[in-house]
């Protein structure tokens, strides 16, 4: 499949197209079955083509990638509070925040690591304050 943007000569109204081949979009052009939505006119031009990106992710305009990385970025500054702040526990995160609080002894400040959204529940259950944080990925930019 190709998509071509197409320009109505006439009332300069663009749209978008999809055709099977470049010999379909000649074909139905020269048959004249191409005609403006919104004039009728069938002096329409391809002003710029891109080829289909086979997968169906959605693609974020560059403003909002801007937003994604100011998130990210604020993500990764709150990860690093976190790893320098607690110690890290990793799967046994239910059982060590348990620990943290009913050991009398433990006087850590705080733990992270690994745990399920039921597991999360089960804590708050208990009165134990847990959170679940989205994690960024170090390598991501
Ligand atoms: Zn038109």
């Amino acid at each position: 499949m190709i998509k071509y943007r197409l320009k109505c000569k006439d009332c300069e109204i663009i749209s978008d197209s999809w055709f099977s081949s470049f010999k379909d979009f000649d074909k139905i052009k020269k048959l004249k079955l191409l005609t403006c939505n919104s004039c009728g006119s069938n002096k329409i031009e391809k002003s710029l083509m891109s080829p289909n990106l086979s997968n169906n992710k959605k693609k974020f305009s560059s403003n909002e990638n801007l937003k994604i990385k100011e998130i990210k970025n604020k993500l990764k500054i709150y990860q690093k509070f976190v790893k320098d702040n607690f110690r890290y526990v990793g799967k046994n995160f239910s059982y060590e925040a348990r620990s943290l609080i009913y050991d009398t002894k433990n006087n850590e400040k705080g733990i992270y690591g690994k745990a399920t959204k039921e597991e999360i529940e089960e804590l708050n259950d208990e009165g134990i304050k847990a959170d679940i944080i989205p994690w960024v990925n170090e390598k991501e930019n």
